[in-house]
């Protein structure tokens, strides 16, 4: 669904241009709003939330998916934790919906997928793991990469029942915002994937904005 913000940029208290390829790493307060805009447009942002409070509560795609009876993500859908609890809601969306089911690239599934000299190539899962390792302080480890948010990547369901990644629906400018329902760590890897069209082959950089509340 689409949905425009009245967040005004000037306004935000953070702004932070991740390149692809890099990670980001924040925690998000109860009331602020985020905005994760794909400045150059078809970029996958791949996401994962934890409860600041207590990193073992974290996103659930399951529950989430089940509890609104719709595989896709867009401005209303509630995002809950593995224990049920709303962490985010989606305010605003102009890019129309997003995956939480085709997972985030790794070296290893880019052997599997594409070709074994592909295992050296730049994936989502290594950004992660250098992100928790360099930030000792949310207390999260290897175990606690898990299922992930894939904002502006189109991943439609095939009628057969299968997953394929298409071409993208966003575009330069377009943006997701969510408003934090308790306290999250917000863990995006600006994806640098370039075997297939997630990123449009040209994976380019996306900005995080952060609004206090109101
Ligand atoms: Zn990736």
């Amino acid at each position: 669904m689409i949905k425009e913000s009245d967040l005004q940029a000037e306004q935000a208290s953070q702004r932070e241009v991740v390149p692809a390829g890099d990670y980001y790493m924040q925690v998000l307060k109860a009331g602020q709003t985020l905005r994760i805009l794909d400045l150059e447009g078809n970029q996958a942002a791949d996401t994962l939330f934890y409860s600041a409070a207590d990193p073992s509560e974290r996103y659930s795609a399951m529950d989430t998916i089940r509890e609104q009876g719709n595989v896709y993500l867009t401005a209303g859908t509630k995002l809950l934790s593995n224990l049920g609890r709303e962490m985010l809601t989606i305010t605003a969306d102009t890019c129309g919906h997003h995956d939480t089911l085709g997972g985030a690239c790794a070296t290893e599934s880019n052997t599997v997928r594409y070709s074994l000299d592909k295992k050296c190539m730049h994936a989502c899962r290594d950004s992660w793991l250098l992100a928790v390792a360099e930030n000792e302080q949310y207390g999260l480890t290897k175990r606690d990469i898990t299922h992930n948010i894939n904002f502006f990547m189109n991943v439609p369901i095939t009628a057969a029942g299968g997953l394929t990644f298409e071409d993208g629906i966003s575009g330069a400018g377009k943006y997701v915002e969510m408003r934090a329902e308790m306290d999250v760590i917000v863990l995006m890897s600006n994806c640098p994937q370039l075997n297939n069209p997630c990123n449009g082959y040209n994976p380019t950089p996306v900005e995080m904005l952060i609004w206090d509340a109101a």
